[in-house]
C-alpha cells in the first residue's frame, strides 16, 4: 500500500500587499507517497511556487503569514520549525532544484567547490568545528561523491567538469549541475520548480527523462511543478490542477489526459498547439484579484459553462471516480 511521505491540509496563505491580504493559497490538500512523483500544474500565477516553497519553509523571507493548515513530513509538522531546524531537513531530507540554472549558481567558485561546500555543509555532521584531518577526509569524500552524482547524471568527463566555472558550461549542463546540488545527500523527497524551462525544447527534454530515471534509481519522491501538462504527464504519476490558489482537479496522470473533467483543465488541454501547427484555443480572461477574489468558483468570470450557483458558492473537492477528484458544481 502507498505510504504517504508528506502531506498538506487545508493549507492557507495569505501575502500582505499595499492593496490588501492577498489570499493566495486557499484551503489546498495534497500528499505524495514514498517514491511517488506528482506533478502540480496550472497558469503563471497560480500558487505553484508558493505551494513548494511552503514546503522547505521558504516563505519566511517573503511578506507571507500562515492562516490555517498544516504541511508534515512523514507524521512529523513542518510548520513553525526554527531556522535551526530547518537546517537539519533541507538539503538532507528535502531538497530543491531551483527554476533558473543561469542565476542559480555562484559565478566565482568551481563545480567541485559548490557541490564539495554542499556536502559538507549539509551533511551527517557539520564541517565548520571538524579538526583539519577529518575536514579533509570529508572534502575527499565529498569529491568522490560529487564525481559518482555526475556519472549518474550522465555527464561526460565529470572530473574535468569539477575544475570548472558556471560560466564555462552550456545551459543545460548548468541544470544538471543543479539537479546534482539538490540530489547530492540522496534527500527523501525533492522539489522541483520548472526546472529547464529556460532551455531549448529538446534539452530540456533530455534533462526531464534524465531526472525521472535518476529519481526512480535513487528512490527519491518529487513534486514538480511546471505550466506544460505534456510535461506533467511525461514524468509523473499523478497530477494536481491548481487555479487561483485552488487545486481544481487531481488524478493519475493518463486517467486526466483521458477524462479530464473540470473546465479549466479542459481549457488548459485545448490551450497545447497541435501538431500540425494550428494555435490551441486557450482560454479567455484572467486569473482573478487574489485580495477580493470571487465568492463562488475562483474560475466563475472564466467559465464556458458557469451557472447561476458557481458565483456565490464554492464547489468542494469531490471524488468522480477512484483517485479522480474534481472542484466543480456540475459534478455534484
Ligand atoms: Fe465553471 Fe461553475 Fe464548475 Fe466553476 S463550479 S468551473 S464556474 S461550472
Amino acid at each position: 500500500m502507498a505510504e504517504p511521505l508528506l502531506e498538506v491540509k487545508k493549507l492557507k496563505i495569505n501575502f500582505r500587499t499595499e492593496d490588501g491580504i492577498a489570499q493566495v493559497i486557499n484551503d489546498i490538500n495534497l500528499h505524495v507517497n514514498k517514491e511517488e512523483v506528482i506533478a502540480i500544474v496550472g497558469e503563471s500565477g497560480c500558487g505553484k511556487s508558493v505551494t513548494v516553497r511552503s514546503m522547505l519553509g521558504l516563505l519566511s523571507t517573503l511578506p507571507a503569514q500562515f492562516i490555517n493548515g498544516d504541511i508534515s513530513f512523514e507524521d512529523e509538522s513542518l510548520v513553525g520549525l526554527s531556522e535551526k531546524e530547518w537546517q537539519k531537513i533541507r538539503g538532507k531530507k528535502i531538497s530543491m532544484i531551483f527554476q533558473d540554472p543561469m542565476t542559480s549558481l555562484n559565478p566565482v567558485f568551481t563545480i567541485g567547490e559548490q557541490l564539495i561546500d554542499v556536502y559538507m555543509l549539509q551533511g551527517k555532521s557539520s564541517s565548520i568545528n571538524l579538526p583539519s584531518k577529518k575536514k579533509k577526509e570529508l572534502r575527499n569524500k565529498g569529491r568522490e561523491r560529487a564525481i559518482e552524482i555526475l556519472k549518474k547524471m550522465r555527464i561526460p568527463d565529470p572530473e574535468s567538469i569539477l575544475d570548472r566555472y558556471p560560466v564555462e558550461l552550456s545551459g543545460g549542463m548548468r541544470q544538471r549541475i543543479l539537479i546534482a546540488l539538490a540530489l547530492i545527500h540522496t534527500p527523501q523527497l525533492l522539489l522541483a520548480d520548472e526546472p529547464g524551462t529556460a532551455l531549448d525544447v529538446s534539452v530540456q527534454d533530455q534533462i526531464l527523462q534524465e531526472l525521472k530515471r535518476l529519481v526512480a534509481e535513487e528512490n527519491v519522491s518529487m513534486v514538480f511543478i511546471t505550466h506544460n501538462l505534456g510535461v506533467a504527464r511525461m514524468i509523473s504519476d499523478r497530477i494536481y490542477v491548481m487555479y487561483a490558489g485552488e487545486v481544481v482537479e487531481t488524478a493519475e496522470s493518463e486517467e486526466l489526459f483521458k477524462d479530464p473533467k473540470h473546465p479549466y483543465t479542459k481549457g488548459l488541454l485545448s490551450s497545447i498547439p497541435k501538431l500540425n501547427g494550428e494555435m490551441g484555443d486557450g482560454i479567455d480572461g484572467r486569473i482573478p484579484d487574489f485580495v477580493d477574489p470571487p465568492q463562488g468558483c475562483r474560475f466563475y468570470d472564466r467559465c464556458p459553462v458557469r451557472m447561476e450557483k458557481c458565483a456565490s458558492m464554492r464547489p468542494e473537492l469531490i471524488d468522480v471516480k477512484s483517485n479522480h477528484k474534481v472542484a466543480c458544481h456540475l459534478f455534484e
